[in-house]
């Protein structure tokens, strides 16, 4: 029951919110027989809290500061994390981590990095500085090693800047197919570990890592399992596994579901579950500080095919440049899922996300401006990393209309207390 909540909360996001309970706080990283996940509606006694007024998202055209496209590295297999010999040289690969690649960085970061320790070599390479090969470079220099980056863009120049920023480790990370009981086990220990490092960026200067509130609306009943059903989240994408409700339910946080004096919303159903964010500008530039204060070296170079691997100094060479890595390598198992974020006018009054799947508008809170975000037809198998103007203005519309109406909804007006 739980999970199946969950699992629909997480479809019809198209957003994996995912949160910490009190449980998972206490809970050890990798420990097995993990806690169900909290859910108000099945644990007696939680209460529905108390907290501040939402405040109203200003959402116009005119707010709009950026509007990218981007494409999720996608392998039906899951994401490639492993080391060949090849001339010369060691290259461990860490590359396809699909949706989740900020998520799982610390993870997939720590296996790539054990597969280069055991060469025995002390300066390490890594070819690329997107969200997996800057964390690799930082889990590396903490595992001990010299590491250079070699690059052809730095943040923001690159894709890993282009995402949403919360934490979805199991976001189309591979096919439902291919989530063997293996691949299962590497993925629990990658989304732990991650877990843990971006528990401890907490309340660093800059707020790299926050936890924020999500709101989940919806117009018709949670329960009505059949509309949620038929409204397959992702037309014409393969079915992808439920990791985080199979294996990290003690991540998940309560899901409270709301009277309607409890949230200023003009729908009828909404829940809230608290969720982790990454403001990535800071988040990124905290990740680039501690590289280089730890002697990082980074040198811009693109690399035109593999053979150039073998001109580099270092023997042992990371290599993650991710969606990219279909043109190098001419790796044909990487699928582009293409997605675009935009963002308004920062709002630090504005500490909420929403997610309301059947109108196809998500927003996140972020520091660097508000996320405003939807789903589009003919995103998987998509390359053209092409913006769509108009389904962000429908996206900014809706979120106009609902933001407008939400003091006229609740009782308490737009400063609703619940
Ligand atoms: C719309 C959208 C929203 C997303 N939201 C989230 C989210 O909220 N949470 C989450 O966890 N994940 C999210 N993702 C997924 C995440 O963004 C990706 O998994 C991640 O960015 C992949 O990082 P990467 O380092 O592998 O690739 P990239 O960011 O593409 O980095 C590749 C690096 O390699 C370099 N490079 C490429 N080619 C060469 C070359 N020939 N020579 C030298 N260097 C080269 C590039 O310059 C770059 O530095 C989202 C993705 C999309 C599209």
């Amino acid at each position: 029951m739980v999970n199946v909540d969950r699992r629909r909360f997480l479809q019809a996001t198209g957003l994996t919110m995912a949160a910490a309970s009190a449980a998972s706080i206490a809970a050890e990283v990798g420990s097995a027989g993990a806690p169900p996940a909290l859910n108000t509606d099945t644990v007696p006694g939680t209460a529905v809290r108390k907290r501040a007024p939402l405040a109203p998202i200003k959402a116009s055209m005119d707010r709009v500061i950026s509007l990218e496209a981007c494409l999720r590295p996608f392998r039906p297999q899951g994401p490639r994390i492993e080391a060949e010999r090849v001339g010369r040289k060691t290259i461990v690969h860490n590359y396809g981590q699909g949706g989740s690649g900020w998520s799982l960085s610390w993870g997939s970061g720590r296996r790539a990095v054990a597969l280069a320790k055991a060469t025995g070599e002390k300066n390490i390479a890594v070819i690329g500085c997107g969200a997996i090969g800057l964390t690799t470079a930082v889990v590396a220099q903490r595992a001990g090693l010299k590491v250079r980056i070699y690059t052809k863009d730095q943040m923001p120049f690159v894709r890993s800047s282009r995402a949403t920023g919360v934490w979805s480790p199991s976001a189309r990370i591979c096919t439902l197919e291919h989530a063997t009981p293996e691949f299962r086990k590497l993925w629990e220990e990658m989304a732990r570990y991650s877990y843990t490092q971006y528990a401890s960026m907490l309340g660093i200067a800059g707020n790299p890592v926050e936890w924020i509130e999500g709101y989940k609306l919806s117009d018709t009943p949670f329960e009505s399992g059949a509309s949620l059903y038929t409204h397959a989240p992702y037309p014409g994408e393969p079915e992808y596994p439920h990791l985080e409700d199979d294996h990290t339910p003690d991540l998940m946080s309560a899901m409270q579901s709301l009277t309607k004096d409890q949230h200023p919303f003009p729908v009828e159903h909404v829940r809230r579950v608290n969720m982790m964010m990454f403001n990535l500008p800071s988040y990124a530039r905290t990740l680039m500080q501690e590289f280089r204060a730890c002697g990082g070296d980074l040198v811009i170079r693109e690399f035109e095919n593999p053979r150039q691997f073998q001109d580099l100094p270092e023997k042992t060479i990371i290599h993650a440049t991710g969606y990219a890595a279909r043109a190098l390598l001419n790796d044909n198992s990487l699928v582009p899922v293409r997605g675009q974020t935009a963002r308004l006018i920062p709002q630090p009054e504005v500490d909420y996300a929403i997610s309301y799947d059947s109108q196809n508008v998500y927003t996140v809170p972020r520091r660097d401006g508000i996320i405003v975000q939807e789903w589009s037809p003919g995103d998987y198998g998509n390359d053209r990393e092409l913006a769509y103007p108009d389904a962000l203005r429908a996206s900014v519309e809706k979120v106009r209309r609902l933001c407008e109406q939400m003091g006229k909804a609740s009782p308490l007006g737009a400063a609703s207390r619940s």
